[in-house]
């Protein structure tokens, strides 16, 4: 093995991202690279990059700016420090980044992660590499495994990119131009993965993918298995306790899938949702093949699923011609579905999609009032969901140290984080808590001696607005 090299990635955006980051340094690690959490000693920094908020191109081009001084004073002091930059805005700028930051060395899009020692080497070689292509490759079937000691440094829960890419074209979208077309794993490479996971302590596992219940992976029967399908066998390795997936489509939303909501105790009655807009002359605008009555269709049977099921979402604010009657409809929804969070956005034009081509772009100013009105909506959703959880009895899976001695930090089985007085020891375990406090952002308890059950069985906890 070569001399050990330090590396320092930082993600930008969603957990696809931090997942790659991790697979990255994964692929990097039997070529002699150690991970370091700062730029500052590092001889390869890569910013993994994300294209969905707005100005993201920018945002990139400044962080690189910072990474071009670092650059500058380790070459005074006689080192050599690589510049990467992967991820959705290396896939989108390709040559633009080298030409705009000549410090960068290597470009390298989502889909060639596992070539990094190679494009690396072709760097060094050449001065420069650029790799932007949609290879016909499995990339997931090259990248290199985690070693048990990393999966233990990042914790008890995982995630585990299923699912890339998108074909549904959403009009305001840059993932199906950045992350191109829908691309599965096949079952037997996800659930290897996650056995590894298992086996070095893993508890949670999160299914990832940019429509991850758009999932049609090769079975070992040769057939394409939906995600409802891989869930049931995910859920039979040994060790993994919690299930759950992110980010699903409305559309895609299949029986089998609902039903996995009732008959899989491991998968946590907890969805996020995506549904945009209110209105359905706004919906078809955005090209999201749903209606608002298809939406609550699915609401209603995921609920009848399992009544305990607590709704996430996202909201895109102000998308060209909506109306203050649109909007109003999508304050009608929220109040409708009882969501316990959700993310909100002004819109922003992506270029290169059609929703930038739009003629009718709403005001700023009446973006941000109406922003401002939809997050008071959900600020309030989630803090009826969670004073509704004070005295009960939750499932907490522990993950760190709180900020006090003594306490420990985990998750419910909604996702909220939790703070408890606990023992180191139960890092990494299932314990039972009993809500004693709510704060804004996090919930407070005491460990009791409650058997550990299905987080179902505690009943439901109603967001009733
Ligand atoms: S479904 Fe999601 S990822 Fe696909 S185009 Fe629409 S918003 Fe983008």
């Amino acid at each position: 093995m070569s001399q050990a090299r330090k590396l320092y990635v930082k993600s930008f955006g969603c957990q696809m991202n931090v997942y790659d980051s991790r697979r990255m340094a994964d692929t990097l690690a039997p070529h002699g690279y150690v991970e370091t959490g700062t730029p500052d000693d590092a001889d390869l920094i890569i910013l993994n990059t994300c294209h969905i908020r707005e100005k993201a191109a920018e945002k990139v081009y400044s962080e690189l700016g910072r990474v071009r001084r670092l650059k500058d004073a380790a070459a005074d002091d006689g080192r050599r420090v690589v510049v990467a930059v992967a991820g959705c805005v290396a896939q989108a700028e390709g040559e633009e980044i080298i030409r705009r930051a000549p410090s960068v060395d290597l470009v390298f899009g989502p889909q060639s992660y596992h070539r990094l020692p190679a494009l690396l080497a072709r760097a060094a070689r050449e001065g420069r590499a650029v790799d932007t292509e949609f290879p016909a490759d499995d990339k997931f079937e090259h990248l290199a495994s985690p070693s048990a000691a990393a999966i233990r440094a990042r914790g008890a829960c995982a995630f585990v990119t299923v699912q890339e890419g998108c074909d549904k074209f959403c009009t305001f979208c840059v993932v199906p131009y950045t992350r191109g077309s829908e691309i599965s794993r096949p079952v037997q490479s996800v659930v290897g993965e996650i056995e590894l996971l298992a086996d070095a302590g893993v508890r949670e596992v999160t299914l990832i993918g940019q429509n991850v219940n758009a999932y049609h992976g090769a079975g070992p029967d040769g057939r394409a298995w939906s995600l409802a399908r891989l869930l049931g066998e995910v859920a039979r390795v040994n060790g993994i306790e919690r299930l759950r997936y992110t980010t699903s489509h409305p559309h895609d939303m299949e029986d089998d899938l609902i039903a996995a909501h009732r008959d899989l105790p491991k998968l946590m009655p907890q969805l996020h949702l995506p549904v945009q807009s209110g209105s359905d002359r706004v919906l078809a605008a955005m090209n999201r093949r749903h209606t608002r009555t298809d939406y609550l269709n699915v609401v209603r049977r995921l609920r009848e699923a399992c009544p305990t099921l607590a709704l996430t979402s996202d909201f895109i604010v102000g998308f060209p011609g909506e109306s203050e009657n649109d909007f109003a409809e999508t304050l009608s929804l929220v109040a409708e579905v009882g969501f316990s969070g959700a993310f909100s956005f002004k819109y922003s034009p992506r270029p290169g999609t059609p929703g930038a081509e739009m003629t009718d772009q709403v005001d700023e100013a009446v973006k941000s009032e109406r922003l401002q009105r939809l997050q008071n909506a959900i600020d309030d959703g989630q803090a009826t969901f969670n004073r509704n959880c004070l005295g009960r009895t939750l499932d907490v899976l522990f993950e760190r140290p709180g900020r006090h001695e003594g306490q420990l930090v985990g998750r419910s089985p909604y996702l909220q984080p939790v703070q408890a007085t606990a023992p180191a020891s139960l890092i990494g375990e299932i314990a039972a808590v009993i809500i004693t406090e709510i704060a804004s952002n996090s919930l407070f308890g005491a460990l009791t001696r409650a058997p550990q059950t299905a987080a179902r069985q505690y009943g439901p906890v109603s967001t009733g607005a």
